[in-house]
């Protein structure tokens, strides 16, 4: 059986005979707080215990710039193929939204140490070791013959049954293996990886990476314009005074009747006894907790979900000079320089003054590596120096940067979670979404399809308050 998310989560969660019950919510990121949302309408009575001083969690909107300009650290773009979100963004909380586009022909490619607009950019002007096959097309098409058996599974069958076939042929394969053996060779690998962006997801899923690149997901984005923090901060009205926050979990104890949260506040220790108890954050960080009554399957498929590393760094300049110099208003230059990705966001700018903000680097998984070690003073100069390489603007315009490294994030443990080979069939899955006697799990890692996406964390919130609602705990009709 599978649940229409979207129509739970507008319409409600539907009557039940099951009793009105008093849950515990781990979290106050968008998992938790959707949970907390729904279970609350449906007359449940509900506690939200949140470690930060704020709501949001890996959503994280830094106001430290000029104006009314802003940076987001965490999310900050939606795609629209994502109806939850979507549906919440502008039905549910009315926020303006305005296009994030992420493509842009005057953005850059600069590899090699030499930089061609992307418009321009041809690889025998650069150093690729590539067969004839490989030369005579585009990089574009080149990835996309490349793939084409997942593309003829997509369009040759009907949704379901071809999500199915994918992970059954598929799902043992990293992305670098199933390129390779389809016979690419390590040159077009090394051209590619940096151009769409694929060094980061070589070693992960395939499926997962295809998943998203099948949908375009990168090519229909909007921003919130008030900041994505204006999305957990509309439900204030509605949740705050049921929020006990700088309430840090450490332990959950649980018997055939109760669960019992122990929470920290300063030096205090508190807990709190309820029905259920449903934890939303990352399962990295959830390893810092004790939670009675865990099996090791479900052990092993919290210890084994991947979190990977990611920063942004953003700075703000005096002229917005990748407009007035090089006409970019949007989109992505990539690089094979440390900083790996320029992002020029229409989001945060106040068109006011002729400062801007730009994210100066942006990186995923070991790329993010080199920066961890810095402090935050010298990673932003080691960028201002690649910056300079690409754009010598940045040099007599910037004005200070702002860094976040989300590996050194006590409470987000990393970016977020990603699937490797063998991880998004079988049991490993089901052991993720598992619930364990009275404790539910419904973080971002616990959706198939939107893993590592607010869409995901959504999903994950919706069907496990269905399932507390309507009394269903010993079978999953929530897989995907
Ligand atoms: C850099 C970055 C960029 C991203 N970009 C996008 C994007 O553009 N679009 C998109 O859709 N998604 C994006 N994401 C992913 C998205 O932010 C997450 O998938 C989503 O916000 C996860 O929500 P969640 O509720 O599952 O987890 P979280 O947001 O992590 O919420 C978990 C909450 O639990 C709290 N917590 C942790 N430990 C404890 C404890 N012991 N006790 C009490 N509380 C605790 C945390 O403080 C947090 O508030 C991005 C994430 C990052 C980091």
């Amino acid at each position: 059986m599978e649940l229409d998310a979207l129509e739970l989560l507008r319409g409600g969660l539907p009557e039940s005979a099951a009793p009105r019950r008093r849950i515990v919510v781990v979290g106050a990121g968008m998992a938790g707080l959707t949970t907390a949302m729904l279970l609350k309408d449906a007359g449940h009575d509900v506690v939200v215990l949140e470690g930060q001083n704020r709501l949001g969690g890996r959503i994280l909107t830094h106001r430290g710039f000029a104006g009314d300009m802003y940076g987001e650290f965490g999310a900050m773009r939606f795609p629209e193929q994502h109806p939850l979100v979507q549906w919440l963004i502008r039905d549910r909380f009315g926020l303006e939204t305005r296009p994030f586009p992420m493509y842009d022909e005057d953005t850059f490619v600069f590899l090699q140490g030499k930089g061609v607009r992307r418009r321009d950019f041809d690889a025998s002007a650069f150093t690729f070791d590539l067969s004839a096959r490989e030369a005579e097309r585009t990089p574009h098409d080149l990835l996309r013959q490349t793939v084409q058996p997942l593309v003829d599974v997509v369009e040759g069958e009907e949704p379901g049954k071809a999500w199915q076939r994918l992970l059954a042929d598929y799902d043992k394969y990293t992305l670098l293996g199933y390129l390779k053996e389809r016979g690419l060779g390590d040159g077009a690998l090394a051209m590619l990886g940096p151009l769409f962006n694929l060094e980061s997801r070589y070693h992960f899923s395939l499926v997962e990476w295809f998943s998203h690149y099948y949908e375009d997901v990168f090519g229909h984005l909007v921003y919130i314009v008030d900041g994505a923090d204006a999305l957990p901060r509309a439900f204030e009205p509605q949740l705050m005074d049921d929020i006990r926050l700088g309430a840090q979990v450490h332990a959950v104890e649980q018997d055939d009747r109760h669960v019992r949260v122990h929470f920290r506040t300063g030096r205090r220790s508190q807990v709190v006894t309820a029905d259920e108890c449903v934890i939303t954050v990352p399962f990295a960080s959830l390893r810092h907790m004790e939670i009675e009554g865990l099996d090791p399957d479900k052990w092993y498929a919290i210890r084994n979900t991947y979190y990977g590393r990611a920063h942004k760094l953003f700075m703000q300049f005096s002229e917005r000079w990748w407009e007035s110099a090089y006409g970019i208003t949007h989109g992505l230059t990539v690089t094979d320089l440390a900083i790996r990705n320029i992002v020029y966001p229409p989001a945060g700018q106040d068109t006011r003054f002729r400062k801007g903000v730009m994210i100066a680097s942006y990186c995923w998984e070991q790329d993010s590596m080199p920066y961890t070690p810095l402090a935050a003073e010298e990673s932003i100069a080691q960028a201002l120096e690649d910056l300079v390489k690409i754009h010598p603007e940045a040099r007599d315009t910037f004005e200070f940067g702002v860094y976040k490294d989300w590996a050194l994030d006590w409470f987000a443990c990393g970016i977020g979670p990603l699937f490797r080979p063998f991880e998004m069939s079988e049991a490993f899955y089901d052991d993720v979404i598992r619930p364990v006697n009275r404790v539910w799990f419904a973080n971002d890692a616990c959706d198939r399809r939107h893993r590592r996406w607010v869409e995901g964390a959504l999903k994950a919130a919706v069907k496990n308050a269905y399932a507390i609602h309507s009394g269903v705990r010993d079978h999953m009709p929530w897989r995907d």
